[in-house]
């Protein structure tokens, strides 16, 4: 109306906020924030009446029907997201049919979701209680000990701690005795710290220069670099052939040519020596992201890569999200860990994503295994990974053998009772010990017993919230339920039939501990299992002391059979190689045979040699046989056809999408799983001309977890776009409640 000109029409960004909705919200972009709030950008915006971080992942799209709030304001200089991490983004919600807001939650860092400053270190000081006198035989502990078994729980949770722990850890999740640990310190056995906040425990860690490379690693390296950037890599080495300076030599490259890299480790915790070797050669170019960082401190070790102030990132799965400026490589170690794929929404296997990361940056990928998985091997078959071996150990050590020693006929200690120790496992460990060796017992079960049960009546005690028996634990004594925490007393009569005794089945780790310390008396015992951890960085310390020979025994559940390079490590007894290998899971074997292999790949590592002693009853099997044969060939062999028509296709043969319905009600859940099923069904005729085989509905093996039942729908496709059409349909009816898995690592 008046003679001026038009004011510009508003602008409108489409912004991401970190929930799981599966559509994006409008904000109207201010004139005074139209520089900063671009695409990749952090701002603050109204959401009712909070005000919450999100992030813009478009501008100029068109008005919304309803009027649109303003965003608040943007505090970043730079966007925080690169086009390609925000590309990343949506291909991981896309391939997961996961909600975009639930993908690059995942992506960025917890602090810079934070509206205002960051959380800085600002954790509360500390009681710590620390061990300061060794007792490692069993004849001192018994003397220093004597009447005071509240003390002793004290001071073995400790130990097994790796030497140090909170109080408040101690006597509020372990139940020890508060008095007991005053009179530990009263007695001179340890003494009480503060520790203010955790501090770096790759600090002060650092590794010589590493050697010349072998003619072998030489030829790899050689190889590689001259691949096409394109074409990812699989480095299929046996234990002990040298991989980590064969990725080193690669990674050294990049970063002189003045790109950056990322290195993905299974845990980084138990992988102390992989992140020493790359310090010892990129120094402080390293960004070490682990759990034991602050959430400032990642928000920090973040910011330092995305400015390029350092460039080569190291750690667990969801370091694949590093914002590395200029990505040259990606190295996925021990490709074939399940603990690269993450438990929830967007449920990503970072392997996966690397590979589309790799892609979309033009970096290049490599990934390495001594026991790739079957999916990498059938990528290798097909032609998409190219595939270089490293079939010898340095120094030409040959791979250890293996004795696969048959439970259910070979001679057992006879003071052994039910713990199957066998003679032959018992003369490997004696004479080990005798040398002055070092030995690694795997048992994969943790807790005393796996189960309770009334000899009388046969009643076992489950889980009042899960379909799952509860394990025995000592020190405290409790009842454990692996799945959703729940403790209850050790009960001592039968909640059934009134009987007074109850019967302890199936070894875990401790009471494995509790003989092998009763067998060998002056042997210094280590356990390493989830529950000998206050934090994660006590098994880092385990492993320093094994590293330092101050160990004779280590003894634990899987996580001992990672990466470790132990050169004085001569006996590897495999416990009981059975345990997952009977789990209604098709990839028990897949498992069982890595368990085996790479554990047995930490014998021999030095010029001592070594042996490895497998204990089970199902000598035959095939997972077994290829592990003892240190074959992934063998097993690749054998596998291949159980997983393929005509027996029930699995991956490799096809792509998987589990579909999980869980809910507290039985016949609701049942319910709510046929409807998706047919839902599946219907969308797989109509729009998708029966690519798709939908089994199911079913309930899951583990029929009730938490207090949900649970049900499951698979779908199978030979080719992986029916997969993605149905997984982003399903995402787009916004129906709730159900989980979807894409490339699940377990049906259970
Ligand atoms: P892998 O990961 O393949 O099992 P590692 O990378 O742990 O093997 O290497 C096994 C051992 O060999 C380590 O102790 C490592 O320091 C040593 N090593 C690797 N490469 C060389 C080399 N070129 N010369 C001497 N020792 C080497
Ligand atoms: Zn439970």
């Amino acid at each position: 109306m008046s003679g001026g000109a038009a004011p510009p029409p508003a602008r409108y960004a489409e912004v991401v906020l970190p929930l799981p909705v599966s559509r994006p919200y409008t904000y109207q972009i201010p004139d005074g924030l139209a520089e900063r709030a671009g695409p990749g950008a952090r701002v603050v915006v109204p959401l009712q009446r909070r005000r919450v971080i999100g992030l813009v992942t478009a501008v100029d799209v068109p008005a919304p029907m309803v009027a649109a709030r303003a965003i608040l304001a943007a505090p970043d200089a730079e966007p925080a997201l690169s086009p390609a991490l925000l590309r990343l983004g949506r291909w991981i919600s896309d391939y997961y049919g996961a909600p975009l807001g639930l993908s690059l939650r995942a992506i960025v860092p917890g602090a810079l979701w934070q509206v205002g400053r960051p959380a800085g270190p600002a954790e509360a000081a500390e009681r710590v209680v620390v061990l300061t006198r060794a007792l490692p035989s069993l004849l001192e502990r018994d003397q220093a000990f004597r009447r005071a078994p509240k003390r002793r729980a004290v001071y073995e949770a400790v130990e097994s701690l790796g030497g140090s722990a909170p109080v408040a850890h101690l006597v509020e999740q372990l139940k020890l005795s508060a008095a007991g640990v005053e009179a530990l310190v009263k007695q001179g056995l340890a003494r009480i710290d503060r520790a203010s906040r955790v501090r770096d425990p790759f600090a002060g860690l650092s590794s010589p220069p590493p050697p010349d490379l072998t003619a072998d690693q030489r030829g790899v390296v050689a190889a590689i670099t001259g691949t096409p950037v394109d074409k990812p890599v699989l480095i299929h080495g046996v234990t002990g052939s040298g991989k980590t300076l064969v990725y080193l030599d690669v990674l050294r490259s990049v970063v002189a040519s003045g790109n950056g890299a990322i290195l993905l480790v299974p845990e980084i915790a138990l992988t102390p020596q992989t992140v020493a070797r790359v310090r010892g050669v990129f120094g402080n170019q390293v960004a070490v992201l682990h759990s034991g960082l602050s959430d400032g401190e990642r928000a920090d070790a973040w910011r330092s890569l995305r400015r390029g102030e350092r460039c080569v990132a190291v750690g667990p799965r969801s370091a694949i999200f590093a914002p590395v400026a200029r990505l040259g490589a990606i190295v996925v170690d021990e490709e074939h860990e399940t603990s690269y794929k993450q438990g929830t929404a967007p449920r990503y296997h970072a392997r996966d994503v690397a590979m589309a990361r790799a892609r979309l940056e033009g970096a290049r990928l490599i990934l390495g295994s001594a026991t790739p998985s079957l999916e990498t091997l059938h990528l290798a078959v097909t032609g998409t990974v190219r595939t270089f071996e490293l079939p010898q150990r340095i120094g030409a050590r040959p791979l250890p053998p293996v004795e696969i020693v048959d439970l259910r006929s070979a001679p057992r200690v006879p003071e052994a009772r039910k713990i199957p120790w066998t003679e032959t496992l018992d003369q490997a460990v004696r004479g080990a010990l005798e040398r002055r060796e070092q030995v690694i017992l795997l048992l994969n079960r943790r807790g005393f017993a796996t189960y309770l049960q009334c000899p009388a009546c046969g009643d076992v005690l489950e889980c009042p919230r899960c379909a799952i028996a509860l394990t025995v634990h000592r020190t405290p004594d409790a009842l454990r339920c692996h799945y959703c925490s729940h403790e209850a007393p050790v009960p001592t009569t039968c909640r059934k039939c009134g009987h007074a005794t109850q019967r302890m089945g199936g070894l875990g780790t401790q009471q494995l501990e509790h003989f092998v310390g009763l067998r060998f008396p002056a042997a210094r015992i280590a356990r390493m299992d989830l529950d000998t951890t206050s934090t994660k960085w006590a098994h880092y310390r385990i492993l320093e002391r094994v590293a330092r020979g101050e160990v004779d025994i280590l003894l634990g559940t899987q996580m001992i059979a990672k990466g470790l390079d132990f050169p004085n490590v001569t006996v590897v007894g495999v416990v009981d190689a059975d345990t997952a290998l009977h789990l209604p899971d098709f990839r028990a074997a897949e498992r069982t045979f890595q368990l085996v292999a790479q554990v047995a790949g930490r014998a021999g590592r030095g010029v001592r040699g070594g042996r490895v002693y497998v204990q089970t009853r199902a000598p035959d099997h095939h997972a077994i046989r290829a592990a003892a044969a240190h074959s992934v060939r063998d097993f690749a062999a054998a596998e291949l056809p159980f997983r393929a028509p005509p027996s029930p296709a699995y991956p490799p043969a096809v792509g998987l999408v589990r579909f999980v319905a869980a809910g507290e009600d039985a016949e609701r859940t049942r319910r709510a799983a046929e409807r998706v099923a047919a839902w599946l069904r219907r969308a797989g005729e109509e729009r998708l001309g029966g690519a798709l085989t939908v089994l199911g509905p079913a309930p899951c093996p583990i029929t009730r977890l938490k207090g949900r039942w649970r049900w499951h729908v698979l779908v199978k496709a030979v080719e992986p776009r029916p997969l993605g059409r149905v997984v982003r349909a399903w995402r787009a009816t916004g129906r709730s409640g159900v989980v979807v898995d894409r490339d699940p690592v377990a049906l259970l």
